[in-house]
């Protein structure tokens, strides 16, 4: 019992916290949906545990304290908040309870409104003349804001109109349009003054500012969604709508989007059309209204503690949901970099069903602090990807276990190394961890890479399975037999597969370098660095300032090949390939088929600088590759010359210094179309 107490203190403590921010100082210092989470779970505990519920817990009560600087006024009728649901099953659950309490069976008429984000307001006017206004404050104060209303346009200070009350209580949403709320923080991020989360606390601190001439300037608007009369007989305004409906006769802006409906149907049609329209809307509603439209139904209903019975909020989904972490693995890349992933129980978010999400790496781990069984707060980043947002660390158990990053690899148990640079951790026992091992052998005989026709990464997992291969080598020593035990391969898709694996030992070096599958090596630098090698040696026993020299292959990409290559099972696996499998390309098929050999550019060593009137960057390398050239990205003494655009770097300067050969764009345009010729 004491750790429930704790529990519930604890919850209680910080949502009472939340509260005060949100209701008090228009900030919100955490989500709605994680208020609304954990609201939701000290209802529940309450809920098990009734003795423990007290009359200031926030499950009892609504709002928060109100700000001194406004004098208080009392509400003639409480205004409470809304039963809240975000589901269907909680709205059917809403209607089977009226129609239970006021006995009744039949259709109830049920009106349906937007549930416009702002801040309530509850407005006075006697004789048709506004006299006071209040916020909704605990319920039952608010904070006379009556100088505040009178400054917004759209609450007129003299209704017009026939049968005028002499008394009437109007209540409404005081609001902010999004595109006044994005003019206003603009401002203020220019004049260096508060910066509102979301137009909701840009509204109610606009409203609620001791200065009501700054309320003028902030643009506020007005929607009323209902009214009091105080004597007189209303006998023809007997449902709420009507009573809506009679209130913008008198020039109160009621919102058009109102519809009485008379099953759940309707209630749920209504529902989809404002969920999937309320982006485009010019302000921000957080759900629908369904209220009965029958005043004496109404009446018959009455309110518990925080709500009316007659009304329930359905609101929608938030972009974000909160939910139980089950686990995190780490999983084994074909690079061998590791990626945290984490598994949640399923949250429905913008449509889809999710379990999991990338944690990315070890310092999202940190960031987050994650521990198991965390409740976490979960999003869809560009309503697309699954993003773990935060955790909800007021509510972790006391003794929940911290995750940590392994220090080995998962799969294998190698010792993990990271790459600073690159923020990515990885396993470096390449063929030899088998989460890399099938990962890898399918990137060797994939498509863009030696190309095996069949061979995909079932057959290949099971070849593995069955000890058949470990490595690239094996494949080429296959037979027959070996393939045909295989399931779903027979006698001719066999045959075929071997025949492939024969026929793809003659390749380019280019598809070579990129079947290694060094991290960062994909088909665009495969292609770079096969252009400035002669020779798969040169490639191998590059240091990395060379590696570094290539157009396209910077600091990090240098260092993966340079690691590559120096582990010796990586080398011995590269000469087996090429000595006893036969692995082999033309090297002057580059060369020798564009007949280029006896260019100007051929094995020259070239540098580029500047902006070039005729040609792109990519277009001009691109024909200077052709024609034989190396494309280097820094001078030094092994430079051939320096072409130079416009703008020229200080490339030019140290070019000079060396006496390196300099070319500018005219002569640059007359060599190659000397070449070309
Ligand atoms: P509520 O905002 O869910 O619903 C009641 C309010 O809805 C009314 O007071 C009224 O202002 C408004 N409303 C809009 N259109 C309406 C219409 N057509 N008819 C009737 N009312 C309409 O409840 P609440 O008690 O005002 O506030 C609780 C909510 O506020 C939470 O669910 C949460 O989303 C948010 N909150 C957030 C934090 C935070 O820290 N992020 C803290 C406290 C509260």
């Amino acid at each position: 019992m004491t750790s429930t107490k704790n529990k519930i203190d604890k919850l209680r403590k910080n949502i009472l916290k939340y509260e005060y921010f949100y209701h008090t100082l228009d900030e919100s210092i955490v989500s709605d949906a994680e208020y609304d989470y954990l609201l939701h779970q000290l209802y529940n505990l309450e809920l098990k545990n009734k003795e423990l519920i007290t009359s200031d817990s926030p499950t009892q009560k609504i709002g928060a304290n109100l700000l001194s600087k406004f004098k208080k006024i009392k509400h003639f009728f409480p205004m409470l908040s809304l039963e809240n649901t975000f589901d269907i099953n909680g709205y059917l659950t809403f209607e089977k309870r009226i129609k239970k309490l006021i006995n009744i069976d039949v259709a109830v008429s049920l009106c349906c409104e937007l549930k416009i984000d702002g801040i309530a307001i509850s407005i006075i006017y006697e004789e048709g003349i506004l006299v006071q206004a209040a916020t909704r404050g605990d319920g039952f104060q608010g904070e006379n804001v009556t100088a505040n209303a009178r400054m917004i346009e759209s609450i007129p200070l003299n209704l017009k109109g026939v049968d005028i009350p002499k008394r009437l209580e109007v209540r409404g949403e005081v609001f902010m349009l999004k595109s006044d709320f994005i003019k206003l923080n603009q401002n203020n991020k220019m004049n260096q003054n508060k910066i509102f989360s979301n137009p909701r606390n840009a509204a109610a601190g606009s409203l609620r500012h001791i200065n009501p001439k700054i309320t003028a300037k902030r643009k506020l608007r007005f929607s009323c969604y209902g009214c009091y009369f105080f004597k007189e007989n209303n006998e023809e305004l007997t449902t709420h709508y009507k009573r809506l409906m009679r209130c913008s006769s008198w020039g109160l802006p009621v919102n058009k989007d109102i519809l009485l409906c008379s099953n759940y149907i309707e209630v749920i049609e209504y529902y989809k059309k404002f969920e999937k329209k309320r982006k485009s809307l010019e302000f921000d509603i957080d759900g629908i209204v369904i209220k009965v439209n029958s005043i004496e139904l109404q009446n018959k209903l009455g309110f518990n503690t925080k709500s009316p019975r007659w009304a329930i909020a359905f609101k929608f989904f938030s972009a974000e949901r909160i939910t139980i972490l089950n686990d995190v693995k780490f999983q084994v890349g074909r690079t061998g970099s590791i990626t945290p992933v984490a598994y949640f129980d399923p949250v429905y978010i913008s449509g889809v069903m999710i379990s999991k999400a990338s944690l990315h790496n070890k310092s999202e781990i940190e960031r987050l602090d994650l521990h198991a069984h965390d409740s976490v707060i979960i999003c869809r980043s560009g309503d697309v990807i699954p993003r773990v947002l935060g955790v909800i660390q007021t509510i972790r158990c006391k003794n929940a276990k911290k995750i940590v990053f392994p220090k080995f690899c998962p799969v294998c148990n190698t010792q993990l190394l990271e790459n600073i640079e690159e923020k990515i951790i990885r396993c470096h026992a390449g063929l030899t961890c088998d989460a890399q091992k099938q990962k890898s052998l399918h990137h060797f005989f994939s498509k863009k890479s030696l190309y095996v026709i069949g061979l995909g990464p079932k057959i290949i997992n099971e070849l593995i399975q069955k000890g058949l291969v470990k490595n690239p080598i094996d494949f080429f020593y296959l037979k027959n037999i070996d393939l045909t035990k295989l399931k779903n391969v027979g006698n001719k898709k066999s045959i075929n597969i071997i025949n492939s694996i024969n026929k793809c030992k003659q390749t380019t070096f280019k598809r070579f370098i990129y079947a290694l599958g060094i991290p960062g090596v994909g088909d665009t630098v495969s292609e770079k660095i096969a252009n400035y090698f002669t020779k798969l040696d040169e490639l191998i026993n590059a240091d990395i300032l060379k590696l570094n020299d290539i157009d396209g292959v910077g600091k990090v990409i240098s260092n993966n090949i340079f690691n590559y290559f120096s582990i010796i099972s990586n080398r011995n696996m590269v000469n087996e390939l090429i000595i006893k499998v036969g692995i082999f390309w033309n090297n002057q098929d580059r060369y020798e088929l564009n007949n280029i050999k006896k260019t100007y550019f051929f094995h020259k060593k070239i540098v580029l600088t500047g902006v070039f009137k005729s040609f792109s960057r990519m277009e001009l390398k691109r024909i200077l590759i052709n024609l034989g050239a190396k494309i280097l990205n820094n001078i030094s003494q092994k430079t051939d010359c320096l072409i130079y655009g416009k703008n020229f770097g200080s490339k030019f300067f140290k070019a000079k210094n060396l006496n390196i050969r300099m070319i500018n764009e005219e002569e640059l345009e007359s060599l190659i179309l000397i070449e070309k010729n």
